[in-house]
């Protein structure tokens, strides 16, 4: 039985108790939340929960990409992302030994991991054929076999982006018309080959394989919009529509589902896209990308992403996929994937906050009791990224008393604690 039917039949697990004190609440609400579907449990040694009432979820993606990308340099991205606490890593490797890749990472790391198998199966195709075209059908259900049978936990895949979409994104002459790689990839294959999707067409064998190894599908948003002009357009709409049958027949399978999102939104229009990603997929966790509410802050795409997710996460988005500083200009490095995930952090921590959850106001008020008790080493240890607070603090502050250097001796803390706050609060 997967997660989903253990949960349907009202049965609670060891992963749901695991996930239930991770989360600090009730073992059978997870339960229930899974059953509704609002919820999907990420298996792996280190499970993860991505949905409705949970922490907003952060994950950080790497893979060889460039001809010179090795595994270890992906590994050094890898500890990257960890050590900022990401709580799923996604490998999108396109070329090179994707199998070692995936091994060396699956057998590295505990929390859930997230392929794209298209990716591997037009790479495979082009060795095997002398072109990713002649990728077929069967080609890509065999890679995706391969992949979920070595334990991967989520699957992102294109379910959705039909001939009627890309019709409709002709029409509708966007400005970027497509950007995703693994959407655009599909969709030159689909009018080469003059075929249908196959991941849509036969979405049956999506399901067997993702229940035969209790995979989360996470459909995929071929139509993202790439740019704030074509946020909200009918072809993204359209997509949203066929992806909200297929999470019900998902679901009638007893297989976990989440949807991914965008990409360019204009702030206005934010509350809009998640509010109609929960109504029309049926309340399945959504899985944004940023989002992005202006196109020019390339260099600091990271920033705009935390501006955006922060309010994607305050309108029920459960999980933030990173945007380094590279995003636009070229494939990040180490620290540009740390980056990345501290401001997805900050983002989905300031949007918990905002929806009330009690483990986001604790923290924060926590910190700023210990700000206001000058208690440096809990401030440190309590802050977003504890290893720059301590060497800014010492490099900066660590010779005063217990002010820091912002005001030095004119530190209003101190004062206020001196004349006006004799009778300290408890925590
Ligand atoms: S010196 Fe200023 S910034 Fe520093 S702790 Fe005191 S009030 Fe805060």
């Amino acid at each position: 039985m997967t997660i989903l039917e253990q949960a349907r039949s009202g049965n609670i697990t060891d992963v749901m108790k695991t996930i239930a004190h991770n989360e600090g609440v009730s073992p059978e609400q997870i339960r229930q939340a899974i059953a509704d579907g609002n919820t999907v449990i990420l298996n792996s040694r280190q499970p993860v929960a991505i949905g409705k009432k949970l922490i907003t979820k952060v994950s950080a993606s790497v893979g060889l990409y460039e001809k010179n990308d090795t595994i270890q340099g992906e590994m050094l991205k890898i500890k990257a992302a960890l050590k900022a606490k990401t709580d799923t890593i996604m490998d999108l490797s396109v070329r090179g030994d994707i199998d070692d890749m995936r091994s060396t990472v699956l057998n590295s790391i505990d929390c859930p991991v997230g392929t794209l198998p298209l990716y591997q199966a037009l790479h495979d195709a082009e060795e095997k054929y002398g072109s990713a075209l002649k990728m077929t059908a069967d080609d890509f259900f065999e890679v995706m076999e391969k992949q979920a049978s070595e334990g991967v936990s989520f699957m992102a895949l294109h379910c959705g982006t039909t001939m009627e979409v890309v019709k409709q994104a002709k029409e509708d002459h966007r400005i970027d018309p497509l950007v995703s790689y693994g959407g655009s990839h599909l969709i030159g294959w689909m009018i080469h080959n003059q075929c249908e999707n196959f991941l849509f067409t036969q979405f049956d064998r999506v399901l067997s394989i993702c229940h035969r190894y209790d995979v989360v599908l996470s459909f995929a948003d071929g139509m993202r919009p790439g740019c704030i002009a074509d946020s909200l357009d009918r072809p993204q709409v359209q997509e949203i529509l066929i992806l909200g049958n297929l999470v019900k027949r998902a679901r009638e399978a007893g297989v976990q589902v989440m949807v991914k999102g965008p990409g360019h939104v204009p702030l206005d229009e934010i509350e809009t896209t998640v509010k109609l990603q929960k109504k029309l997929c049926h309340d399945a966790p959504y899985f944004v990308f940023g989002c992005l509410p202006t196109d020019s802050a390339v260099s600091m795409d990271h920033i705009s992403s935390a501006i955006g997710g922060a309010i994607a996460s305050f309108y029920g988005a459960d999980f933030l996929c990173i945007v380094t500083p590279a995003e636009h200009i070229g494939m990040p490095d180490a620290d540009d994937v740390f980056t990345g995930v501290i401001a997805s952090r900050i983002a989905a921590h300031a949007g918990d906050v905002a929806k009330g959850h009690p483990d986001a106001i604790a923290w924060d008020r926590e910190m700023s009791v210990s700000r206001r008790e000058l208690d440096w080493q809990h401030q440190i240890e309590l802050s977003i990224d504890p290893e720059t607070t301590e060497r800014m603090w010492k490099e900066r502050s660590s010779n005063f008393s217990s002010e820091c250097s912002m005001c030095g001796d004119y530190c209003a803390l101190k004062i206020v604690t001196k004349y006006l706050h004799d009778e300290r609060e408890v925590i």
